[in-house]
């Protein structure tokens, strides 16, 4: 169907779905089925054959997917780390890319540690600024890699020049949107070649579902290379949590407003308070990144961090003290969170020790603002 017309409240709530063309039902059952029939001529009239290749309920999320980011195809994966490690094996020996220096732990230890072996050329650089990008392409630069907000410090990043960068070079520019959500920007519109999410944040929404996915521009032959990852390397997601993830989907642009507006009131009460050195929050508008974040995204999201006045101890004092927000990592969750960052990411974290991170949740923002109140008091 055509859905350019649609919007993507609309797009949230029927991309991918239809009714049970067996019984009728209005939501889909899940299919839990390994295998499927063949037909006595030996085809495959559904065109289902193995669910490690292809299985309804996964098929009805990749639909939705493309269609919310606005890409010509999605391929749905266990984790956003197994999106990611797919992109990385579409790759061949010797390949360059560019990775962010303020970006999810687990993506720059994926290429430096487990893809080095298999002989991937990686450059860490600030990709906030282009010039730095710029300077480090090779001519065997094959992707440059995009995280905004990034993780931990919401650095922005101009998707549109870092791709212009990208598709002068012959590369891709691949921008990581958990943060974000289709809700706060679609990164295809800006240039970008590739979509990845952790959809265990804020697209599974409930904090009880991991998975990832990649969506495209071009259904071509990166498309192909990306599919062949997928199914025989298998990394995919079981049809229940495809089931659970489009469930939660439906509410995406609700609860991303909601995020959204309690980030904002969060974010300005922890500015003004006296024993907070710094608030990184893309739509504070004395955010260095504000300009371009007002540009490219629709919601600045629900993601923060703060730096505590004072060192590492002082940070996880006020962490201690929290009642409502729970200490624990992740994101995108209908409950708040709070993380001291550095601790998590360990030995090799570049983090500052003095800032915690926040999930802003959805309970009521005087709540949350109560409960920080109280722990930032010494
Ligand atoms: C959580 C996260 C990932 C990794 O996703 P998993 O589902 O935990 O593998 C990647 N990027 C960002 C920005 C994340 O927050």
């Amino acid at each position: 169907m055509h859905r350019e017309s649609l919007h993507i409240e609309t797009l949230a709530v029927h991309a991918g779905r239809s009714v049970d063309p067996a019984t009728g039902a209005v939501m889909s059952p899940i299919y839990l089925s390994t295998t499927f029939a063949r037909a006595a001529d030996g085809s495959y009239p559904h065109g289902y054959v193995y669910t490690r290749t292809e299985n309804p309920n996964r098929a009805m999320l990749e639909t939705c997917l493309a269609e919310l980011e606005d890409g010509a195809t999605a391929l749905a994966f266990a984790s956003g780390q197994a999106a990611t490690m797919a992109l990385l094996q579409s790759l061949a020996t010797n390949d360059h890319v560019i990775l962010p220096a303020d970006s999810y732990f687990a993506t720059r230890a994926l290429a430096l540690q487990v893809m080095a072996r298999w002989g991937l050329a990686v450059s860490v650089v600030d990709v906030t600024d282009p010039a730095q990008v710029a300077a480090a392409v090779r001519p065997t630069t094959r992707l440059i890699w995009v995280e905004t907000p990034s993780n931990p410090l919401l650095k922005i990043t101009d998707i549109a020049a870092v791709a212009a960068i990208a598709h002068a070079a012959g590369a891709l520019c691949v921008v990581d949107n958990t943060w974000a959500s289709p809700l706060g920007q679609r990164p295809l519109h800006w240039g970008a070649d590739v979509v990845m999410h952790a959809t265990t944040k804020y697209l599974g929404g409930h904090s009880d579902l991991l998975g990832g996915a990649l969506v495209l521009r071009e259904a071509g032959d990166l498309a192909a290379t990306l599919r062949q990852v997928q199914q025989i390397g298998g990394a995919v997601p079981s049809p229940f949590d495809c089931w659970l993830l489009l469930r939660s989907i439906s509410t995406l642009p609700y609860r991303m407003r909601g995020h959204s507006a309690n980030a904002a009131v969060v974010a300005a009460f922890l500015r003004d308070h006296p024993r907070v050195a710094a608030v990184h929050y893309p739509g504070l508008p004395d955010h260095p990144g504000y300009a371009v974040a007002a540009r490219q995204m629709a919601l600045f999201g629900g993601m923060l961090s703060f730096q505590v006045r004072g060192d590492a101890a002082d940070a996880l004092a006020v962490a201690g003290r929290v009642r409502l927000f729970t200490r624990a990592t992740s994101l995108g969750g209908v409950e708040s969170l709070i993380e001291h960052r550095a601790s998590v990411e360990g030995p090799t974290s570049q983090t500052p020790p003095n800032l915690l991170r926040v999930s802003v949740g959805l309970e009521h923002p005087a709540d949350l603002i109560a409960d920080l109140d109280q722990a930032l008091a010494t």
